[in-house]
Formats: C-alpha cells, structure tokens, sequence
C-alpha cells in the first residue's frame, strides 16, 4: 500500500512514493528527471546523503518543448537513507516544509497573498438588523467584564471582529441575513455560555421578550463559572 505520494506541477505529477517499509518516499523519477539538493538559503549545492535537508531542484531530461533546468521546487527534503527493506536503491525522503510561504488545503496549493487578494474582496450581503452583545469573559483581559452593542445592518454596512474568549450573541430584530466568518474549526468542548440576561452583563438586546434557543435558556451567571473555565488572558484557551 502506497501511503504518501509527491510530485510537482510543473515538472511530474508523481516523483515519489513510499513503499511498504514506510521510512520515507523513494525517489521514482530517474531517467526522467534529475534531482540535486541545494542550500534553500545560499543556493549552494548538497550532497544527496541520509541526514542532509536541503531544497530539491529539477531538471528534465525528456522534455522537449519546455525543458526545466534546476528548476527550483520550494520543497525542503530531508533524506532519510539510500537502501531499503524492500530492495529499492533511490533515494528516500521526505518533504519537511516549504522554503516559501505556500501551503497546501485539501491538495490545492495556496499562498497567503492570494488569501489577503480574497479578503479584501469580500463583500458580505447583510439585510435587516441585528444587535450584537459582546461580553469580555477573559480573565485577567485588557476589557475584563466589559460589554458591547451595537447593530449590524444593512444600513450601517458595520462589521465587528470578536478576539477568541470574548462572548458574543446577537438578537434579530427585524428578519436578516448575517455573514460570520470563523478562524477556527468548531470545538464543542471550546464552547462556553453565560446567561443572556445576566445583571452583571447589563445587555441590551433591543428585545423585552426574546425567543431563546433552549441552549441559551440554561447558561449560567457568569458569577457561576468556574475559574478554570473562563478563557485566560493572554492565552487562548
Ligand atoms: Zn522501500
């Protein structure tokens, strides 16, 4: 069973593979392609031996219509060996990181200046009305106990980023479309409420009678959390 697979856009699809020892991915290009390591920092070239990191950089050896010559691939290999269980003698490694700043989502490479170029592209479609309460529950914070509100609308075109450890809910005041954004997978366990109509909060949510999720119904005074609960400052919890 073949476990990690690694190639390269613009030279192959598919230069290395991990056999069944599993110590690595063997190279698998030859006669096609000629890899050399280099100094990612200084361009000098390393040796291909068991311990070296370096960046690998192609050649084609086939291509006819648009041959690479060193092309320089931004990964950062380690060679872990030159001999196998499984008798194969090409090299064996593996990819440490990127000598820039692309990562890799579901397969897709991404750099972090195209992320910004879509962020500021970003154009929420808001309509009605919401108030939005946001409550400092991080202990030792800057704005410790602190609360907010304020509306988002379709009007005020208002957007609020929330620091990880700040509670916030929102009311619908009117029927509405909200766009949030996450920096986060969701964690259950994260998850920590304090009683919407709680004094010590002083919220006000716009609303007299609010219809509340059966959730929000049983959060506690914030005076009845735990300690060791509450998210800490500056730490997220
Ligand atoms: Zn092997």
């Amino acid at each position: 069973m073949v476990n990690e697979v690694m190639g390269l856009g613009d030279v192959a699809p598919s230069l290395y593979g991990e056999c069944e020892a599993q110590q690595g991915m063997h190279f698998c290009g030859q006669g096609f392609v000629w890899p050399e390591l280099v100094d990612p920092a200084t361009h000098e070239p390393l040796a291909i031996e068991t311990g070296v990191v370096g960046e690998v950089v192609y050649t084609t050896l086939q291509r006819e219509a648009m041959p690479l010559v060193r092309f320089r691939s931004g990964d950062l290999l380690e060679i872990l060996g030159t001999s196998c269980a499984c008798g194969r003698t090409s090299f064996r490694a593996r990819c440490l990181a990127r000598t820039d700043d692309m990562f890799i989502v579901r397969g897709v490479n991404v750099y972090p200046t195209a992320i910004v170029a879509v962020v500021g592209e970003f154009h929420p479609h808001v309509t009605g009305r919401a108030r939005v309460v946001l409550h400092d529950l991080r202990e030792g914070g800057p704005t410790d106990g602190g609360t907010e509100c304020f509306d988002l609308s379709g009007e005020n075109h208002v957007g609020a980023y929330i620091p990880p450890g700040v509670a916030h809910g929102f009311a619908a005041l009117t029927d509405m479309v909200i766009t949030y954004q996450v920096d986060g997978y969701y964690n259950p366990a994260d998850e920590l409420g304090v009683a919407w109509d709680d004094p010590v909060i002083g919220a006000d949510w716009g609303v007299a009678d609010p219809i509340l999720s059966e959730r929000d119904r049983q959060n506690p005074l914030r005076a009845d959390i735990p300690s060791n609960r509450r998210p800490y400052w500056p730490m997220r919890t």
